[in-house]
C-alpha cells in the first residue's frame, strides 16, 4: 500500500478539487485522507456519511479549582502567556483555555495545589463512506486548537489502518497548505507527492518553497498545472522549474468555468462532465499510476 500526498504550498490552486476527482477515479483502490484539518473542505465534494467518530485530545490545559485557591495571585505572575485572569464580576482566578499553552508552570508554583493539568480537547476525527462508495478519513480541528500536526498524523494513521483492512492499494492524502508542521506531518511516509500549482508568480514561489521540503524528505514528485492556459509566460517558468528539478509533469488542466460549475453543484469534475477537463483529469490519474508503479 502506497501513500500519495497532494500539496500545493498555496491555497486556491484547485488542490482539493483535483484530490476529490482522483479519489472518485480511484474508487475502492484507495482510501482518501483529508489532512487539511485547519480548513477541511474535501467533505463538501465527497459528501461522506460518517460511520465512526472519535474525540481527539492533544497537549495539556490548566484549570484552577476555586474551592482550593487562596487568591495569592502567584500563578498569574508566572504565566508568560497572560492566560490567568481575575474577572471583576466573579473575583475568582480563571484560566483562559484559548491562551493557555499547557506548560504547567502555574501548577508547579501554586502553593495550594489548586491547579491541575488535563488533556486538551483538540477536535474530532471521522471514518466515513463517500458518496461514491469510497472510504474516507477526515477531521475537524476544534476552534482555537493548535495541534493540527498531531491531528494530521492521527488522520493518516487511521487512513493507513483502513486501507490495510480494506486491501486498498493507495492512501490518497489531501495535504495541508503552507510549509509548516501540518504539511510536514502530511508528507511523512509518502511514496509520491503531487504538486498542484497554477501559473501565477505567487504559486510558482510557493511551489519552489514546498518542493524544497519534498526534496529534503527524498520523496518522488509529479506536478499538475491547473488553469494552465491563463498565463503562458508563467506556465513556461513552471515548466522550466520542473525540468531543472527533474519533476515529471503529470498533466495540465486548462481554465474552464465547468470546473466551478461542478463545485457549485457539490460534485467533482469527473462526475459532472464528460468533456475535455474530465479527460485531462483522467489522463493525470493514469500518468500518476504509471509514475507511482515505476518507483
Ligand atoms: S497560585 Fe494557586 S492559590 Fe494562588 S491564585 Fe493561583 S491558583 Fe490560586
Ligand atoms: S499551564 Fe502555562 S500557559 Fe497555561 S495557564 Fe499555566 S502557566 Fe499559563
Amino acid at each position: 500500500m502506497k501513500e500519495i500526498v497532494v500539496i500545493s504550498g498555496k491555497g486556491g490552486t484547485g488542490k482539493t478539487s483535483v484530490t476529490a476527482s482522483l479519489a472518485v477515479l480511484g474508487g475502492e483502490s484507495l482510501v482518501v485522507a483529508d489532512c487539511d484539518v485547519d480548513a477541511a473542505n474535501l467533505h463538501l465534494l465527497l459528501t461522506p456519511e460518517v460511520q465512526y467518530r472519535e474525540d481527539f485530545y492533544s497537549g495539556k490545559e490548566a484549570e484552577i479549582n476555586p474551592l482550593i485557591c487562596t487568591d495569592c495571585g502567584i500563578c498569574a505572575d508566572v504565566c508568560h502567556y497572560g492566560a490567568i485572569l481575575k474577572p471583576i464580576d466573579t473575583g475568582q482566578w480563571i484560566i483562559d483555555k484559548n491562551l493557555c499553552e499547557g506548560c504547567g508552570y502555574c501548577s508547579h508554583v501554586c502553593p495550594a495545589s489548586a491547579i491541575t493539568l488535563s488533556s486538551a480537547y483538540s477536535g474530532e476525527w471521522f471514518r466515513s463512506k463517500t458518496r461514491t462508495g469510497g472510504l474516507m478519513v477526515h477531521a475537524e480541528l476544534a476552534a482555537g486548537a493548535d495541534n493540527s500536526g498531531k491531528l494530521v498524523a492521527r488522520v493518516k494513521n487511521e487512513a493507513r489502518k483502513s486501507a490495510k483492512e480494506a486491501g486498498a492499494d493507495y492512501v490518497l492524502v489531501d495535504g495541508s497548505p503552507g510549509i509548516g508542521c501540518p504539511v510536514i506531518s502530511s508528507l511523512s511516509g509518502a511514496a509520491f507527492v503531487i504538486l498542484v500549482t497554477e501559473p501565477t508568480k505567487s504559486a510558482l514561489h510557493d511551489l519552489r518553497r514546498v518542493y524544497e521540503i519534498v526534496r529534503k524528505f527524498s520523496i518522488s514528485a509529479g506536478c499538475v498545472i491547473n488553469k494552465a492556459d491563463l498565463n503562458p509566460e508563467v506556465e513556461n517558468e513552471i515548466l522550466g522549474f520542473l525540468q531543472e528539478e527533474n519533476i515529471p509533469l503529470l498533466g495540465t488542466i486548462p481554465y474552464d468555468s465547468v470546473f466551478s460549475e461542478a463545485m457549485t453543484a457539490g460534485m467533482t469534475i469527473v462526475e459532472y462532465s464528460r468533456g475535455e477537463i474530465t479527460r485531462r483529469v483522467e489522463g493525470i490519474w493514469e500518468q500518476l499510476l504509471r509514475e507511482v508503479s515505476s518507483r
